[in-house]
């Protein structure tokens, strides 16, 4: 009786043992499935995302091939643009003296400007540019010098005749013994850049873009360079806004620069705007700082003032026109 029981327990314990055993085993092979499950989710989701990565360069890739499609498209626009850049005046003209020796010079001056921006323009927005004269001399359809710089000046805006934008370099000067001080000794507040826009330039959005950015950019400079007290230069919206160019704005202290006009009895008062204006050229004037300023002269001859004039005069241009470098 005893023996039965004791194998009764024994029975029921390897039972229990058996069951708990079997237990654990499912237990394990549940986790195991789970563990399964998730490396195969997970496999997928490693395959997933290297399939958006591809997808991903792949589209990177085209936008790159289209940007430079796009780039080439600019470039061969460029490439057709033309620009006509006149070096004001010719070679001694406009001398400034100081002790008995010339110090200054407008017409040499504005030609070293002249070739620098030609030379930034072409090289870095590879448009074409044309100078109306590449030396001190100017001599176009037979006239030459003086005449080319009074009666026959309008030959010089129409030698931009075909092209898209006419621009006369310059640096300006005030009436004799304007502010109360000797000519050529002026303060340096009187320095502000002034564009002259043609009647043609006055109805066309890009020119005024252009004449707004040139004298914005040559605000900054002269400013920072220590000419002018006027960083800033008013920018016109269009026509209306355009100033009536005058002797008491032109010769007037710490004012900003602007985007005026000026008429004459025909036209443009200006005969190179006037020119321009003949053969439907956009066409402007920039009158980049005073040469009646002493500081200016001497930064003009430390050999500076140029570069920093034509890259001012390039960034206008580009800006203006929304050139893209090569
Ligand atoms: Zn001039």
């Amino acid at each position: 009786m005893m023996k039965k029981k004791i194998f009764a327990a024994v029975g029921m314990l390897l039972l229990v043992i058996g069951l708990c055993g079997a237990k654990s085993y499912m237990r394990q092979m549940k986790i195991r499935e789970n563990e399964e499950v998730q490396k195969i989710e997970k496999q997928k989701e490693v395959a997933q995302e290297r399939k958006e990565a591809m997808e991903q360069r792949k589209k990177q890739e085209e936008e790159k091939k289209q940007k430079a499609k796009e780039q080439q498209k600019i470039i061969k626009r460029q490439k057709k643009i033309q620009i006509c850049i006149d070096p004001g005046h010719y070679s001694k003209k406009n001398e400034v003296y100081e002790n008995g020796k010339v110090v200054y010079c407008e017409g040499n001056f504005t030609l070293q400007v002249a070739k620098e921006l030609k030379k930034i323009l072409e090289e870095r927005y590879g448009v074409i540019v044309h100078l109306t004269r590449t030396s001190g001399n100017i001599c176009i359809n037979g006239y030459e010098n003086l005449a080319l710089d009074s009666g026959k000046i309008s030959l010089r805006g129409e030698a931009a005749k075909g092209m898209d934008l006419f621009i006369s370099l310059h640096t300006n000067a005030n009436l004799e013994h304007a502010n109360g001080v000797d000519t050529n000794r002026q303060p340096i507040g009187i320095t502000k850049p002034i564009v002259i826009v043609n009647t043609v330039a006055m109805e066309s959005k890009q020119a005024l873009r252009v004449a707004n950015a040139i004298g914005t950019s040559l605000a900054v400079s002269n400013a920072k360079l220590g000419i002018s007290t006027q960083e800033k230069f008013h920018t016109v919206s269009g026509k209306d806004d355009i100033l009536n160019w005058t002797d008491a704005y032109n010769d007037s202290v710490d004012k900003e620069g602007t985007v005026c006009a000026r008429r004459g009895n025909n036209g443009d008062y200006y005969g190179v705007l006037r020119g321009a204006s003949n053969v439907a050229v956009p066409g402007m004037i920039v009158e980049h700082g005073f040469h009646t300023v002493p500081k200016m002269r001497k930064l003009a001859a430390d050999g500076t003032l140029a570069k920093e004039w034509a890259e001012a005069d390039a960034k206008g241009i580009a800006e203006g026109m929304r050139l893209e470098e090569e």
